[in-house]
Order: C-alpha cells, then sequence, then structure tokens
C-alpha cells in the first residue's frame, strides 16, 4: 500500500514539475501524455480498416469485409493493428522519431498504439517483437525507433518485449521509393531468428506499414522457427 502511494505521490510531483505539454500545439497535454485533448482527438485514427491487415478502407465499405489483396492473396501474419492512418501529422511525427532524433515521440506514439489495442477485442500477443534495425544502421542512429515505440507499449500492455531473438542479418536499401516488388525482392533474406522466441503467439512491432514486404518477411522467418501465431502491431499504415 505504502508503495503504491509513493508511487502515485511521485507521478503527482513529476507533473507537476514537468508537466506534459501537446507535441502539436504546446497546450497542456493530457494527464501523462504529450498531446491536449482536441489533438488527440483530432489524430487520423484507423478505425475503419480491413480486419486483417489494418489497410484503411472507404466509409462506405461495410466492416468486417476483407480488402481486396487479402481476398486474392492473404498475409503469412494473423492479423495487423495499427492506431492511425498514415497521414495528418503523422508522416512528420515518425519521421521525426526516425531521422531527427526526436525520440520522446516514441512516448506518445507507443501510448497511442497501447490504446488501440486495448480497444480491440482480439487475444493480445503475449511477446512484442520490433523489427530489427541491421547492426551498421543502429549504430548510426543510436536507437531503434521500433524498440522504442514497443517498449513503450509493452509498459502500458505488461507485455514483455524480445529484442534478441531476431536479427536482420543483411544491411539493405531504404524501403522509400520502391515498388511493391521491388520491396520485396529487398527484404528477402534479411532476417534470421536466432533462438526461438519464449512465446507462441507473437506480434512485430514496426513504426509504419506500407506495403507489408517488411513484416511479411519477418513473420515467415518467426513461423518458419516454430512461432505459432504472428500479429502485427504498428503506429501507422498507409493507404
Ligand atoms: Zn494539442
Ligand atoms: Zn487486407
Amino acid at each position: 500500500m505504502g508503495d503504491w502511494y509513493s508511487s502515485i505521490w511521485t507521478e503527482r510531483l513529476l507533473q507537476l514539475i514537468y508537466p506534459s505539454t501537446c507535441i502539436l500545439c504546446g497546450a497542456p497535454g493530457r494527464p501523462d501524455m504529450d498531446l491536449c485533448t482536441g489533438c488527440f482527438e483530432g489524430l487520423p485514427w484507423n478505425r475503419h480498416h480491413c480486419p486483417r491487415c489494418a489497410l484503411p478502407l472507404p466509409a462506405t465499405q461495410p466492416p468486417g469485409l476483407l480488402c481486396g489483396p487479402c481476398q486474392n492473396k492473404p498475409p503469412p501474419f494473423t492479423l495487423c493493428r495499427t492506431a492511425f492512418r498514415y497521414e495528418g501529422p503523422l508522416p512528420a511525427l515518425i519521421s521525426g522519431l526516425k531521422f531527427h532524433q526526436r525520440l520522446q515521440l516514441a512516448r506518445v506514439l507507443g501510448q497511442c498504439l497501447a490504446l488501440t489495442i486495448q480497444r480491440q477485442r482480439q487475444t493480445p500477443p503475449q511477446l512484442l517483437i520490433p523489427v530489427p534495425l541491421h547492426p551498421r544502421r543502429l549504430r548510426e542512429r543510436g536507437y531503434n525507433q521500433a524498440a522504442e515505440i514497443a517498449r513503450q507499449a509493452g509498459r502500458d500492455l505488461a507485455i514483455p518485449i524480445d529484442e534478441s531473438s531476431c536479427l536482420r542479418i543483411r544491411s539493405t536499401a531504404p524501403q522509400a521509393g520502391l515498388e511493391k516488388t521491388q520491396r520485396r525482392r529487398n527484404v528477402r533474406g534479411v532476417f534470421a531468428v536466432r533462438r526461438l522466441p519464449a512465446a507462441k503467439h507473437v506480434a512485430i512491432v514496426d513504426d509504419v506499414v506500407t506495403t507489408g514486404s517488411t513484416v511479411n518477411e519477418l513473420t515467415k522467418v518467426l513461423l518458419k522457427a516454430g512461432v505459432q501465431r504472428v500479429d502485427i502491431l504498428a503506429v501507422a499504415r498507409t493507404g
């Protein structure tokens, strides 16, 4: 009980000393979140999407229907969920985290991802696996943005994260600007599983899902290694 009280008071005290500030407009943030209520509600939440791959769908399409690509060729993962559509402030937020050292963005993006998972009724994964960076890229950047997002989401959801079972064994050209087939070829053979993750149902965590080439490739490698179910969790999904 004492610990509980003291942690609540420490949190309140920190809130007084370092109040959260909205990353979008600078107004005071919601409790323990760097977004004000107005900006939080105005974000492009990915609410209407393909139940399998999270592709944003037009509001006119009845809910629960698979998108065309999933009907033609289902992806290797069981399901994908993303907090947002990749539009509005999302491209700037993701690139701020990825390329401009704005590490504090991982907190709010990870929190929003965790809220998305809490809101839905699917069985939560037992382990979060951030998409690994090649060691050279990791040295250049100093951190893996997917791992930073996973760490925050894992803390909020009380799900452990696993940063060591999977490796990126080959450095690749950036996926941006490549066509779908080129992207698929670009990521073939880039991942390896060093040891079987300590859970049967895992989720791969990434910042943005575009064509799905990267997460599809890592999913296949994990399934081949013996994982039974792989979900995808990402901050945003392109349309
Ligand atoms: Zn705001
Ligand atoms: Zn789909």
